[in-house]
């Protein structure tokens, strides 16, 4: 094909008969604004009615497509109203047709007598097998024909029918160019797997023998073809990103470290080998003169800051300043308590800047930040947004965040100073990333793992208890604090506003207070102010609090060392990484800790395997793998964090099996045929490509 025809699916769906301006924004509301979006948009299912099933030999769960004939309708009302059918038909099975929705015009379709064909998923009912809400049509004498193609079931668009959606798909789909206009894989590297063209219009339309038990598990070839060529243009993208990030200039931080051995001389603690090895790691990208882009992984406990106050010493040394940033106030505050502890003792000035600093404390900060008089500065995230300008950042170090965002990136290019140099970037992150993930979702970055424990740790025992078990709880409590110990009390619910959570906390906080008179109780919770926060978690440091009841907003990097005890109420709704996460709030210092899972019955499969796990292991890693066989990288990772696990078609946990292809595809295309990699992330990432040249 010509290296300069356009993109054949780039056209605007107003482009399609049928697409008006209402139905194309409704159509652009769920991102589909092109013929090739429409292209994507695949089925998440098919429908079988290439053939009709006996009803004596449906099978409950395995949906099927019946013909019969009414015998009776009738309506009820159980606690609300209910439409019944019975359908009976040639093999002398009998079926039940149930309706919770409809119309009363709806019953006199039903006179019996009256051959239907039905559709759906049969149930075992209160009297054999019913279907609830099947697609149905009443026949009329003549013979309907069965359809010829499995049909396809669409994701929804709101605002437009099923029916609609199906038809605007099919005229795209017309509009599919040949091979030659389409394809864009050379013959050569391509091997077996189908071509696109071929691939879309199978998925779309899949004939009847159509292996339907690949389709549903997003394994079939022609799915695969998809996915190898959305995760290629991703990897590719990824891998420019990066080019492109570092053939930017940075200051090179190449000094004898004298700061960081003061720092290292000066701690209580010698650093473990890990941390020693990371940090090696991290010193020689800075002494380079280029943009360093490194995540660092490593388990709650497993002593991330000390690294970044060793990093950002490096930066001092040489002049600039370094910067951290922790997602949470609280968490930012621990740290500036930290990093200062450590390097005021070393002459070197320390800055704080959050939401909450106003007036003339955030002005001085500002200045000083501004003049460079502050060396270090700890804070937010939103310190990068705010508008503040440093005199020389050297060093950015984000803490608890699986990724900087690119657009967090333009940010910080333009924190850099005058002279023209970005910052170099140090991401920490307690959520270990497993590694067929790691290789794909982070392309961008190198990776380092602190992957060891201080010593004296003793591992977190964990239980999980039916909470029927909670009075025995309320004992162990206050054992507990009599010997001096403290405890958090995590409450969560499946309604995750802020509001609703915090109510069950303020009530849960009531019952123990009153369970408890010995002890003293705090509460902290998302609704508070964060100065009031604050107050309560350092009165639970200072060991003025022996039971702390909180919600997740204790989550990450809070460190309470004589916390030895947790409680996690309703655990069997917190998904693995977030259970990890919180129970690496205890088990920091050198007594023995435990963590109580309470669950209420019944537990659902997952939530068994989860409950199962956190009492099997405690390490992240395996935690992560576990977590991700579970539940798919886009809940593990965070979505909306990462941006990462925005793929059409492939599924990273699916399809990690893939990646080594995808990965010397991704090299191979680079080095012969650049123009098609360029058109393929053109293709599959668009617009977002143009970040690659930032
Ligand atoms: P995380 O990796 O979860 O952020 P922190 O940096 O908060 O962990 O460290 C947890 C605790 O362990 C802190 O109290 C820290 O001072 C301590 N710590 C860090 N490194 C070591 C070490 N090598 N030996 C002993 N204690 C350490
Ligand atoms: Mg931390």
């Amino acid at each position: 094909m010509s290296a300069a025809s356009p993109e054949p699916g780039r056209a605007p769906l107003t482009t399609l008969p049928g697409v008006g301006a209402q139905t194309a924004q409704r159509l652009a509301a769920r991102g589909l604004a092109t013929l090739q979006d429409l292209w994507l948009h695949l089925p998440r299912q098919y429908e079988d009615r290439t053939r009709l099933t006996p009803i004596r030999d449906l099978r409950p769960g395995v949906p099927a497509q019946v013909e019969g004939t009414v015998e009776a309708a009738e309506r009820g009302f159980r606690g609300r109203p209910v439409l019944r059918v019975a359908l009976r038909d040639a093999s002398g099975g009998a079926l039940l047709l149930r309706f919770f929705h409809f119309r009363a015009a709806q019953l006199a379709q039903f006179a019996p007598g009256t051959r239907l064909r039905a559709y759906g998923t049969p149930r075992p009912g209160p009297h054999g097998l019913e279907i609830v809400h099947p697609s149905y049509r009443a026949l009329g004498g003549d013979e309907a024909p069965l359809d010829e193609q499995l049909e396809p079931v669409y994701p929804q668009v709101e605002g437009v029918g099923p029916a609609l959606l199906r038809k605007l798909i099919a005229r795209a789909l017309e509009r599919l160019p040949g091979d030659d206009a389409l394809e864009l894989l050379p013959a050569a590297l391509r091997g077996e797997v189908p071509s696109l063209r071929a691939a879309l219009l199978y998925v779309h339309r899949p004939p009847p023998d159509a292996d339907l038990a690949a389709l549903s598990a997003g394994t079939h070839p022609a799915q695969r073809r998809l996915a190898i060529e959305e995760l290629l243009a991703h990897h590719l993208s990824l891998r420019r990103q990066r080019i492109a990030w570092q053939r930017h200039a940075a200051p090179a931080f190449d000094g004898p470290g004298a700061l960081a051995a003061r720092l290292e001389a000066s701690l209580p603690f010698a650093l473990t080998s890990a941390q020693r090895r990371v940090f090696a790691q991290v010193r020689d990208d800075l002494r380079r003169p280029r943009p360093m882009l490194r995540l660092v992984q490593g388990d709650v406990g497993s002593g991330k800051t000390v690294v970044a106050a060793l990093a950002a010493t490096l930066a001092v040394e040489a002049g600039a300043q370094a910067a951290l940033m922790a997602p949470t106030e609280l968490l930012a505050e621990q740290h500036f308590a930290s990093l200062q502890g450590w390097l005021r003792p070393l002459g070197v000035e320390t800055a704080w800047l959050a939401g909450k600093v106003s007036g003339k404390a955030r002005a001085r900060a500002l200045e000083a930040i501004a003049d460079g008089s502050a060396q270090v500065v700890v804070g937010t995230h939103a310190l990068m947004q705010e508008g503040v300008a440093f005199r020389r950042l050297g060093l950015a170090i984000i803490d608890e965040q699986h990724r900087f965002g690119v657009h967090q990136r333009l940010a910080l290019r333009d924190k850099g100073g005058d002279d023209g140099l970005l910052p170099h970037q140090l991401v920490m992150t307690a959520t270990p990333i497993p590694r067929t993930l790691a290789m794909s979702a982070y392309a961008d970055l190198d990776v380092s793992a602190i992957d060891e424990l201080p010593p004296g740790r003793t591992p977190v025992r964990t239980v999980a208890l039916g909470a029927h078990r909670r009075p025995e709880l309320i004992d162990r409590i206050r054992a507990a604090c009599a010997q001096g110990r403290q405890a958090y009390w995590v409450c969560t619910l499946i309604d995750d506003s802020d509001e609703v959570v915090a109510q069950a906390a303020q009530s849960t906080f009531e019952q123990l207070q009153a369970a408890l008179p010995q002890v003293r109780v705090g509460l902290v919770h998302g609704r508070m102010k964060a100065a009031e926060k604050q107050a309560v978690m350092r009165a639970f440091k200072d060991g003025a609090l022996g039971l702390l009841v909180a919600t997740t907003v204790i989550e990450v990097g809070v460190d309470v060392p004589n916390a030895s005890l947790m409680v996690v109420e309703n655990a069997e709704r917190l998904g693995l990484a977030q259970l990890h996460q919180l129970r690496g709030r205890v088990g920091r210092g050198a007594s023995a800790s435990s963590c109580v899972l309470l669950y209420q019955p019944p537990l659902s499969r997952l939530a068994r395997e989860r409950l199962a796990t956190m009492r099997e292991t405690n390490d992240g890693f395996v935690i992560a793998e576990r977590d991700l066989a579970l539940r798919g990288p886009g809940e593990l990772l965070g979505t909306r964090q990462t941006g990462i696990a925005s793929f059409r078609v492939a599924d990273l946990v699916r399809d990690a099996a893939l990646l080594p292809q995808v990965h010397a595809l991704a090299e191979r295309l680079q080095a012969e045929a650049p123009g098609v990699a360029d058109r393929l992330v053109e293709r599959w990432i668009g617009g977002a490509s143009r970040y690659a040249a930032a």
